[in-house]
């Protein structure tokens, strides 16, 4: 079975592993295929070098690095370079870089300064996380650089646009937001791979990554939606909301922003032009969809720990087996 996903940081890159460990230890599914659409709009250049946050998230992840109890960064960080240019007053200070992180945000620019792609460049990369060995194929959803701004109140002066990083991790996503306007995805290309991927899935799947900054992005290159739409593999999302919370993460602010009520219905809402299944909490077991059928997950839609997230896997992988594509 060939698999294809799409997906943010955190949220993505937990469901990820936990799909990964329910096909490793099921007879019959070991030898499945995984194809990872990453959402690239939240990179930033920062010092010069260039950071994907998503995709690192998603190799350190899924590789075996990654810092378990924060879900982001390298597990026995230090920080002695972001010390040092602090001391030297180098800004911005909000955005932690850990010094085994840079030294892959140090290869990345490298590699892309030497005129590789990012999908390349990403691949190399993955190829030392171990992640072909696994099956699993990380793909940028582009190689243009793309970035989501967000447009904030100004005050009386009215409204400016930061970077997503900048409200997110400096603001805590505590500005009331506007609206998102991600520079330069209407010209952006899909990567080499990304709509075959979804075009030739036997199982296409949202994990609850967030529905607006991760895999509304996403949807936004050009040729993704009408891939999904047009894919004869049923697609099925996991809800990233519980009861009108995102478990981690601002997703409702996100939410606000674009008008969309936080609910695993509105959220769902959202892929109603292309999906086939919903996953969601007990606590939202009164979700109806117009297009979709939704099934209760029998227990906490919790990522607490790998089996917990592969028992959802699981799930998500039946309703998969049953709804009309
Ligand atoms: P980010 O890029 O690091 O923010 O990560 P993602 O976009 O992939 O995922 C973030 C989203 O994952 C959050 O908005 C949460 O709603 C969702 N999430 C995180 N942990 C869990 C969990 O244990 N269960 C569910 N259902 N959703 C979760
Ligand atoms: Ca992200």
């Amino acid at each position: 079975m060939h698999i294809t996903a799409l997906a943010g940081g955190v949220g993505g890159a937990r469901f990820l592993r936990g799909l990964r460990h329910h096909l490793d230890t099921t007879p019959g599914l070991e030898d499945s295929t995984l194809t990872v659409i990453a959402n690239t709009g939240d990179d930033i250049t920062l010092f010069g070098l260039r950071v994907c946050p998503d995709v690192d998230t998603l190799l350190y992840t899924l590789g075996g690095g990654i810092h378990e109890g924060q879900g982001w960064g390298r597990a026995e960080e230090s920080h002695r370079v972001q010390a040092e240019l602090a001391a030297y007053g180098a800004e911005p200070q909000w955005f932690a870089l850990g010094d085994l992180d840079v030294g892959t945000h140090v290869v990345r620019s490298q590699w892309l300064g030497q005129g590789a792609s990012l999908s390349e460049v990403t691949a190399r990369l993955a190829a030392r996380w171990g992640l072909p060995e696994q099956g699993i194929e990380l793909l940028p959803m582009t190689d243009t650089p793309v970035e989501t701004h967000v447009v904030v109140d100004d005050g009386a002066d009215g409204e400016r646009a930061i970077h997503f990083q900048e409200w997110w991790v400096r603001h805590q996503a505590s500005l009331p937001a506007r609206r998102f306007v991600v520079a330069g995805l209407d010209r952006a290309a899909a990567a080499p791979g990304v709509l075959d991927a979804i075009r030739r899935a036997d199982v296409v799947l949202l994990p609850p990554s967030n529905p607006v900054v991760s895999i509304g992005i996403i949807l936004g290159v050009p040729g993704v939606r009408d891939a999904l739409r047009g894919t004869s593999a049923p697609v099925v999302g996991i809800s990233p909301l519980i009861s009108g919370r995102p478990v981690r993460g601002h997703a409702d602010a996100c939410l606000a922003a674009i008008g969309v009520e936080a609910t695993a219905a509105a959220v769902g809402g959202l892929y109603a032009d292309f999906l086939d299944g919903w996953l969601v909490d007990p606590d939202d077991a009164d979700t109806t969809l117009r297009s979709a059928r939704v099934e209760v997950f029998d227990g906490p839609l919790l990522m607490s720990d790998v089996p917990a997230t592969a028992r959802i896997a699981e799930h998500a992988l039946r309703l998969a087996a049953t709804v009309p594509a």
